[in-house]
């Protein structure tokens, strides 16, 4: 049974449940009237494409557009199949256009070489996914929002990232130093690889 984040205080709460115990939002009513009445469909928004399965909750409500996200005809695994027809024929045209066997495409998917898709965008004529977005949702899918949301997340992750205490950098350093050598504990320790900074934590 998978949690829902309540679209109003975004706490984790049972899928089942009447309303949401904390700020009594109206679930089940909001599920109803949103048509989501099988949390094993895809379940995304459709102006960004932002996706509702969120680390093992389930997101309902698109935090990024404020609207309800929509439920899909398809369960997950059909979704990605249908994606997945789309690129019929893509790697055999990117290994013609790059001269490049199975075996070269294969090592530049998994070292996630940008070559490949820039090679998708123009053998499709746009990036494939954002195509079958649309093509999915033809009347809301709106690409400049789903680039300006993955924007903010690109920030947002970018901002937990843990900085030196003096300079700012992100190049830092975790490491272990021994505090007692008998007992084998230890603290840790930080250092920032820019200005040199050590600090604790
Ligand atoms: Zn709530
Ligand atoms: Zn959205
Ligand atoms: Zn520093």
């Amino acid at each position: 049974m998978k949690d829902i984040i309540c679209p109003e205080c975004k706490r984790r709460i049972r899928s089942y449940e009447i309303e949401c115990s904390q700020c009594g939002f109206l679930l089940q009513k909001y599920l109803q009237d949103n048509g989501i009445n099988d949390l094993n469909k895809k379940i995304l928004c459709p102006r960004c494409g932002k996706e509702g399965e969120l680390s093992g909750a389930l997101e309902v409500k698109c935090e990024f557009c404020g609207i309800p996200m929509v439920q899909t005809k398809y369960s997950v695994q059909e979704f990605a199949n249908k994606y997945n027809d789309t690129l019929k024929g893509v790697p055999e045209k990117i290994m013609e256009n790059l001269s490049i066997g199975m075996f070269e495409l294969e090592k530049m998917i998994q070292s996630g070489d940008t070559k490949i898709l820039e090679e998708m965008i123009q053998i499709k004529g746009g990036n494939p996914y954002e195509l079958f977005l649309k093509e999915q949702f033809p009347n809301t899918f709106d690409q400049n929002e789903l680039k300006k949301r993955e924007e903010q997340e690109k920030q947002e992750t970018e901002a937990r990232l843990p900085r030196c205490p003096r300079c700012g950098s992100t190049d830092i350093r975790r490491w272990y130093a021994p505090i007692d050598i008998d007992s084998g504990s230890y603290v840790t320790r930080w250092s920032c690889e820019k200005c040199g900074k050590s600090w604790m934590n």
